[in-house]
């Protein structure tokens, strides 16, 4: 896969690109990325990217013209979607990620400054993103959030694909907590369940764990399960405030 990422900063990316997982996946051939500066797409001798707004108004506005022409720029390859990271696009999620993975290249555009004029927006977004309801100075870390989180999903990047299968959000649930050792830390023991060796007891521990953090903490995707009588059972089995095995 191929990201294509539209910036007046390329050099925010260098670190992230070159570090853990994302630098394995590139150095293992999976993904490729290209930064494209904005700046090279500008007319005037100042280079200039922003402008005042019409109207008035506080702080600067991208300009059409550059924006568009970097992205315009961008060689298309295969099953490829332009996107626009924006505090007023849709919610970024999971599911989102996975579509995200399963395209061939994936053009991404970082606004700046109070945004983009909103001309540009047709032509550089086929899909506008949000990280998240705050706003960010910048698309750049925006861009790097998606990238992760895409990447991480690719087939062979990660070394284990069960680890990706079992974490938040994959099932609909977030993940069942995790321990390692040692035994007793601070005067908290591991759940004995997970030394015991038994297959079916810790999973049976970890689906009920999981079913439970989701209903406590997000309600709001807990509503949303369909839960399967063994589910329901678990919940109603280890919510006894005497069941010790956790
Ligand atoms: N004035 C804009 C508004 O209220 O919608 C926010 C502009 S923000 C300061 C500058 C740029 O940061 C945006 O154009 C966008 O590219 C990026 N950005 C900010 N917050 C973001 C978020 N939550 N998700 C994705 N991109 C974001």
């Amino acid at each position: 896969m191929r990201f294509d990422i539209v910036t007046i900063f390329p050099g925010m990316f260098d670190s992230v690109l070159q570090e853990t997982i994302l630098k394995r996946a590139r150095e293992k051939g999976i993904v490729e990325f290209h930064l494209h500066d904005i700046r090279e797409h500008t007319h005037d001798k100042h280079r200039s990217v922003d402008d005042t707004p019409y109207g008035g108004g506080a702080g600067m506005v991208m300009i059409a013209g550059p924006l568009c022409e970097a992205v315009e720029a961008v060689t298309r390859t295969g099953n490829s979607r332009r996107v626009f990271l924006t505090p007023q696009g849709e919610p970024f999620t999971q599911k989102i990620a996975r579509e995200f993975a399963e395209l061939d290249q994936l053009i991404l555009t970082c606004g700046r400054y109070e945004g983009i004029d909103e001309r540009a927006r047709k032509i550089i977004a086929e899909q506008e993103i949000s990280i998240g309801d705050y706003v960010l100075s910048g698309g750049e870390i925006a861009a790097m959030s998606v990238i992760d989180a895409v990447t991480r999903l690719i087939p062979g990047v990660l070394g284990n694909a069960q680890s990706i299968s079992e974490e938040s959000f994959e099932a609909g649930l977030l993940e069942y907590p995790q321990y390692t050792r040692p035994e007793e830390f601070r005067g908290e023991r591991v759940p004995p369940v997970l030394l015991t060796g038994n297959h079916a007891e810790i999973a049976r521990w970890r689906r009920a764990q999981a079913l439970m953090r989701t209903m406590k903490r997000r309600p709001d995707i807990f509503e949303k399960l369909e839960l399967s009588l063994d589910d329901r059972e678990l919940i109603s089995d280890f919510s006894q405030p005497d069941n010790t095995r956790g």
